[in-house]
């Protein structure tokens, strides 16, 4: 029996943070993870370019507020969902995603979350666990089920590899290039059809 591990950011949603640079007009906040590797670093950064142009939760959520999920992703979600058990296994924080799962339909989400001072400054995250989405994939497993995990990005092989079948949405090239083992997919019908056939083996 199938259980699909589905990452949100380029999969579902556009990415967060790149949005909320443009609207912000405050382009530093666009490094990702491909800038700034440690996750620890580049979080701590962020937290400080809010504080020092006195953005709150509010304003981010608001700017999030404004984004709609990728075209398709809806209609696809339902679909999945109708066919399988799904969880959207995310590395953002409860306090961004709302939202935009309401805009999805709330499926399951597994993510990190935030911590609010009294006047709505992001003081801290926190980090629920560390590799969540590996750790997400090997907890299915040991409830018996198997994984179909599908990402865009680094953040998301260790998932790919931890799960029975790792499936590649709309990854970068250089993804592509350095993990030719996981099936490539660009659009949602394609997707569909992939994991349909998966599901039928
Ligand atoms: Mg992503």
């Amino acid at each position: 029996m199938y259980i699909v591990c589905s990452d949100l950011e380029g999969v579902f949603i556009p990415e967060i943070w790149i949005n909320v640079a443009e609207k912000t007009g405050i382009p530093e906040l666009r490094l990702t993870t491909r800038d700034i590797s440690d996750y620890d670093v580049l979080m701590k950064k962020r937290l400080q370019i809010l504080r020092e142009n006195h953005l709150k939760l509010s304003d981010i959520q608001a700017v999030i507020d404004t984004m709609n999920p990728l075209e398709g992703a809806l209609e696809f979600l339902d679909w999945l969902r109708s066919i399988t058990q799904v969880i959207v296994v995310s590395d953002t924080f409860k306090e961004f995603a709302g939202p935009m799962m309401k805009k999805l339909g709330w499926p399951t989400l597994f993510c990190h979350s935030l911590t609010i001072d009294a006047s709505g400054m992001i003081t801290s995250y926190d980090l629920r666990q560390q590799q969540a989405k590996e750790k997400t994939t090997l907890a299915m497993k040991s409830l018996n089920y198997q994984i179909i995990a599908m990402g865009d990005s680094y953040n998301d092989i260790a998932m790919l590899k931890a799960a029975d079948r790792g499936l590649l949405f709309r990854p970068p090239e250089n993804v592509i290039r350095e993990f030719p083992e996981f099936p490539v997919t660009h659009d949602y019908n394609s997707l569909k059809e992939l994991i349909q056939a998966i599901i039928n083996e």
